[in-house]
Parts: structure tokens; C-alpha cells; sequence
């Protein structure tokens, strides 16, 4: 089987170039169809900070859809969501005025309670996915980042994480407490749910290289991605940053379970050729390296600290901590001993206290 991906140019046209993007793949909305819009929403920071997906890309798929009679609706579950979070997130980066504006509706991912599905993934057996991500057809809307607990983040993890619903998610940081699992955890739940999307969208206008997804370097790279396949889109977005897919763990394992293509050769890139550009990769990509060097590796993955001048003893990275590593002192304190290094903590942060630090070398 072949994969397609396409990849346009962004100009400062969003209509011109998702349809671009969307012609090149021989895509259209299936008239009267209804849609649910993906996007990924971590937190208030904006798009142009190369954090949360452009809303100007959300605006033009609402009105290609709207164009075909279709229902456009928008939902997404932010990290460690609360009730009434969603809606602040998505207030907050301007997506919900772009969603009104054009005609969408916002779904409230935290508004009624998950449905909870049963599957047989290697390591996860039930997920609690929000009732909204079942009742439609999904259009994904990753935004291309890298990711300090699984290298990158793109269209594939866009998906898993996030269409599980709120504090949930901590659950498969518990299951996925090293690399090799966590991969093995995001498949399995991007197996279940990868039937149901019907296309992928990734905004690499304004990117984020470094200690993603939140604090990293933004990088303007001006770049709109699609395909009707996640991971297929994810190794051609990792691959034009500047790193060999394979080497992100979710991807590699992915391709081990054939959903989708197992190498780039299954791909065919429509608009190339493909640009390339060398992303800062996350501080701890040292642990991706310790799948493979062993467990003299594994003690230099980085730990996390706290900067108490930017704290602000919301109890945040506490609450979502899946070990119970943190404790609200008159600080958050974390017990090194029970920490898995899932990073959680540093990606729930709005306040950017949560740090990474690298071990020296043993000598
Ligand atoms: S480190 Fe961040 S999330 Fe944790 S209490 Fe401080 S401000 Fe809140
Ligand atoms: S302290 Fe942070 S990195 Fe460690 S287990 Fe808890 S959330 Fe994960």
C-alpha cells in the first residue's frame, strides 16, 4: 500500500492553502456530513508561540466543510483538564472567536462524563475517550512540536492523548512509565481510534523546537501538512525537522505493528520536494537513546526541579503527577525516587517553574 502527504507552502492565505493542501490529496468533505475539528489545545498559549494549532487553519476547514453542507464542530481536551478548562483554553488562544466566527460549534470535551472502551492493546485494555471523538468523523489538527517525553508530537499523539479525556490522561503516564511503553501505550490507543479519522491536518506554520510542547523555541517554518494517514504525515513532519522518524519511539513502534506505513519508502510526497530544516531536539532525547544503550543510559535522563520565582503554587503539576512524586509543601517538592520522568508535570506548567536538568556524566 502507498501513503500519500501532501505539503504547501502558508503564504498568510489560510483558505488558499488547506485547500491546496487538500486538493493535492484528492480530499473532500462528504456532503451533510458531520465533523469534529481536532485541534491541539495543551493550554493558553497561542499558536504564534508554536504551542496550540493555528485557529486561522481550524477557520478555513470550518468554512470547507461548512461549503459541503457539513456540521463543523471543534473539541479538545487540554492537559490535565478540569470542567470549565477547555473552554478557558480555547478563550484564551482566540479559537473559540474563530470558531464562531466561522460558523463552528465548540465542544466541550469535559462537559459530560467519558465513555470508557474496551480494547486489547498490548499494554492498555480500556480508554476513557471523550463521547464527542466517537459520535463524528475526525479531522486532525496537530500542531508540529517536539516533545520532551516522546521526542516529537504530531498528528499520531494528537489523537491518543487527546481524545482522552481530562485528568484520565495520567492514567497512561502510569502505564507508559518508560519510553518503549509509553510508544506502546499511544499506539494502542491510536490503533483503536485511527478508524475513525477521516483526515489529517498539521500546522507547521509556527513550530516549536527545544524542550517542547510548551516552552520550547518557536520556529516559524511556514509549512501546512496533510494525509488521511497519522503516521504517514508524522514521518514525513519528523523527517523534514530534521530527525530520522524512526527514532521517535511511537513512530517506530507504530511502523513494527504495520498501521500504517513501516518506513518512508511507503510514502509518496505530493508537492515536494521536501524541505528540510534541523530542530533543536527536547534535553531529554538522551532517553529515546536509552532504548536501546540500556540502563547506564537510563540514570542520565534529566530530572525536574522547581524555579520558585515562577511558581505560583497552583498545585497543577501535583495533580497530574501519576506516581505522586510531587508534594504541595509551600513549594511543590518532588521525590526523585518515585519520579518516572514522564515529564508531565513540566507540560502542564503554565507558568513555565517546572525545569529539566541533566545529570552530569558519572566519571
Ligand atoms: S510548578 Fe507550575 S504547576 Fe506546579 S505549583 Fe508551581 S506554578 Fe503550579
Ligand atoms: S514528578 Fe513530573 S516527571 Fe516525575 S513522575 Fe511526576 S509528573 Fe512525571
Amino acid at each position: 500500500m502507498r501513503y500519500q502527504v501532501a505539503v504547501v507552502d502558508f503564504s498568510g492565505n489560510y483558505l488558499s492553502a488547506v485547500r491546496g493542501a487538500l486538493d493535492s490529496l484528492g480530499w473532500a468533505p462528504e456532503v451533510g456530513s458531520s465533523y469534529l475539528i481536532k485541534p491541539n489545545m495543551l493550554n493558553s498559549k497561542t499558536a504564534e508561540e508554536g504551542v496550540t494549532t493555528d485557529p486561522g487553519i481550524v477557520s478555513a476547514l470550518i468554512g470547507l466543510l461548512r461549503e459541503r453542507g457539513c456540521r463543523a464542530c471543534v473539541g479538545d481536551s487540554p492537559g490535565n483538564a478540569y470542567p470549565g478548562k477547555s473552554r478557558a483554553v480555547f478563550e484564551g488562544t482566540g479559537m473559540m472567536k474563530a470558531i464562531l466566527e466561522a460558523g463552528g460549534e465548540f465542544l466541550d470535551f469535559e462537559g459530560q462524563p467519558p465513555e470508557v472502551i474496551q480494547i486489547k492493546g498490548e499494554l492498555v485494555d480500556s480508554i476513557p475517550f471523550s463521547k464527542h471523538v466517537l459520535e463524528h468523523s475526525i479531522i486532525n489538527a496537530p500542531k508540529l512540536k517536539t516533545h520532551v517525553q516522546t521526542v516529537m508530537t504530531g498528528a499520531v499523539k494528537n489523537l491518543s492523548f487527546g481524545c482522552i479525556q481530562g485528568a484520565s490522561k495520567s492514567k497512561l503516564h502510569t502505564i507508559g512509565n518508560t519510553p518503549e511503553k509509553m510508544a506502546k501505550a499511544i499506539i494502542d490507543v491510536y490503533s483503536y481510534i485511527r478508524d475513525r479519522v477521516s483526515l489529517n491536518l498539521m500546522d507547521a506554520i509556527v513550530c516549536m523546537d527545544g524542550n517542547g510542547p510548551s516552552f520550547g523555541r518557536s520556529q516559524r517554518i511556514s509549512k501546512i501538512l496533510a494525509s488521511r494517514d497519522a503516521l504517514a504525515l508524522d514521518m514525513v513532519a519528523f523527517r523534514m525537522a530534521g530527525i530520522d522518524p524512526l527514532c521517535v519511539p511511537y513512530v517506530r513502534e507504530g511502523a513494527r505493528r504495520g498501521i500504517g506505513p513501516s518506513s518512508e519508502d511507503e510514502i509518496d510526497l505530493v508537492g515536494g520536494p521536501l524541505p528540510n530544516y534541523e530542530f533543536k531536539m527536547p534535553s531529554t532525547f538522551l532517553r529515546g537513546l536509552s532504548l536501546r544503550l540500556g540502563s547506564v543510559v537510563k540514570r542520565l535522563v534529566p530530572r525536574i526541579y522547581f524555579d520558585k520565582k515562577r511558581c505560583v503554587k497552583c498545585g497543577e503539576c501535583a495533580g497530574i503527577c501519576p506516581e505522586g512524586a510531587i508534594e504541595m509543601a509551600e513549594y511543590p517538592e518532588v521525590d526523585d525516587s518515585k519520579c518516572i520522568r514522564c515529564y508531565a508535570c513540566y507540560e502542564v506548567c503554565e507558568y513555565n517553574a517546572v525545569k529539566i536538568k541533566q545529570k552530569s556524566l558519572p566519571l
